[in-house]
């Protein structure tokens, strides 16, 4: 599979090892193809077993998550926290609450975060944790219990300088808040162990903006530099509308371009003459609705109920931020036959390994996940800035220092693909910038 006997090997052994992980081993794969690029100018990656010890998380923790529902039936769910590698800073990422959720899928967010934390350059490790729990149609009360009992286990292993977690997927500010008054309680202290906190106990304004207008920065960026371009007058379409959806499709109209569809569960709404996108955000945090409302406001606008079918609109560049694999070889088909110009990863690894390649054969301009939707992490290590110093950035001031990390992750990206001879291959830079920091770190660390 790889050019490296060396990498062959070593991925050989975690296909036996890690057989019932298919997310976890996708991940690997598409990071390992990058490394092959490099491994032979850099021997200590073999001589200090760097893969073998950068794919195995440092620490899992799984636990029972036992509560009560509303008519006193005692539930049971799984809870997970992944902290994969600490060697550049404390370990950070997100928590998803969502029926799917196992352990190969926190595995590969865990490992995919690694790299984006350090892409960021900001000193963040990679780790990620979550339960097959869905807050959907549950009581406020019933997910107080169940954040309360998740909390109750998962306090005694993060903290401000150890780990600290933010929101995903079912994770907003209301789960945030539960499971942060609970730490608090539990620790009996104040401090930074959480990021997405409301505005009032610690937040940072622009947090729960953040991973959206990072990937239109990271887009607008590698336009410009890339294709002598811009998102201005590009007709886009958005799949997801949650949190990175949603403030994606927000920035993007505010640089000039027009969203004509986006999606959800429910399905997908198409308007050529653009969405309103300020409308879909109050369905989705006010309303609390799906997508299939959205003709109640507009009644002229069509409504698919099947988001799949989205992939089959023309348009000129895709923001794919729903969820993992939801982009794949025969929806990459359609768009690259629909002269589609570009497609910029919000959600984490929403496009398969074939996908990707098949995009990139064709000249896509493709810009990875772990690059392109770093800004949310990066927004969080902000946010755990002004934790520390107990002061509060306005708006402007933490918008512009994304602003800024998006732009030099891109030039990293794109600088370091140049370096090794893949000029415009944003998956190569990232993967291996973000590598490279992390291997210096292991290599000066010792053995751990
Ligand atoms: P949310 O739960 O807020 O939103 C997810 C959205 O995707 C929802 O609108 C959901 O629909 C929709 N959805 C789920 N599956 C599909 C599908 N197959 N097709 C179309 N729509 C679908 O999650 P986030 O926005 O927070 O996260 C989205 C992705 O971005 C995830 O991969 C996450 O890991 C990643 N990410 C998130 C960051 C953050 O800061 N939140 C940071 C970096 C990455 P419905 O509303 O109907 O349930």
């Amino acid at each position: 599979m790889f050019e490296s006997s060396y990498l062959n090997k070593v991925y050989d052994e975690l296909l036996i090892k890690s057989k019932n992980e298919p997310e976890f081993l996708q991940a690997v794969e598409e990071f390992l193809k990058s490394i092959d690029l490099i491994i032979q100018d850099y021997p200590d990656i073999e001589k200090y077993s760097i893969i073998e010890r950068i794919i195995e998380p440092e620490r899992v923790i799984m636990f029972r998550v036992p509560w009560v529902d509303d008519q006193n039936g005692i539930k049971v769910n799984r809870g997970f926290r992944v902290q994969f590698n600490s060697a550049i800073g404390p370990y950070k990422g997100g928590i998803r609450f969502d029926k799917s959720v196992t352990l190969s899928i926190m595995k590969f967010l865990a490992f995919e975060q690694m790299f984006k934390n350090s892409l960021t350059g900001l000193p963040m490790g990679g780790a990620k944790g979550g339960s097959d729990f869905s807050p959907i149609g549950k009581s406020d009360n019933e997910i107080m219990r169940f954040c309360q009992s998740f909390m109750s286990e998962l306090y005694r292993h993060i903290g401000a300088d150890l780990d600290v977690p933010a929101g995903d997927f079912g994770v907003g500010a209301r789960e945030i808040g539960y499971m942060f008054g609970y730490y608090k309680k539990l620790k009996n202290e104040f401090t930074g162990a959480f990021t997405g906190k409301g505005l009032s106990f610690g937040g940072s304004l622009v947090r729960k903006e953040a991973t959206g207008y990072g990937v239109c920065y990271f887009a607008e960026e590698a336009l410009k530099i890339m294709k002598n371009d811009s998102l201005k007058g590009k007709r886009i379409i958005v799949t997801g509308s949650g949190n990175v959806g949603t403030y994606t499709a927000i920035k993007a109209v505010e640089l000039g371009a027009k969203v004509i569809a986006m999606s959800d569960i429910s399905g997908y709404v198409y308007d050529e003459n653009g969405i309103d996108v300020n409308y879909v955000r109050d369905i989705k945090e006010k309303q609390k609705k799906n997508l299939d409302s959205y003709p109640i406001a507009y009644p002229l606008v069509k409504f698919v109920p099947n988001y799949k079918e989205v992939w089959t609109i023309k348009a000129d560049i895709i923001f794919p931020c729903a969820t993992q694999n939801e982009l794949d070889i025969e929806d990459a088909k359609k768009l690259v036959k629909n002269g589609t110009i570009m497609v910029c990863e919000g959600a984490n690894m929403p496009t398969t390994i074939a996908a990707i390649d098949y995009l990139i054969k064709h000249n896509i301009l493709f810009a990875p996940g772990k690059a392109a939707n770093a800004g949310g992490v990066a927004t969080s290590g902000l946010e755990m800035s002004q934790n520390s110093i107990r002061l509060n950035w306005t708006a402007t001031e933490v918008d512009n220092k994304l602003h800024s990390i998006m732009k030099n992750i891109f030039k990293t990206c794109y600088n370091t693909a140049k370096k090794v001879g893949k000029e415009g291959n944003l998956v190569i830079g990232a993967n291996i910038a973000g590598f490279l920091k992390i291997y210096e770190a292991m290599v000066a660390e010792g053995v751990i």
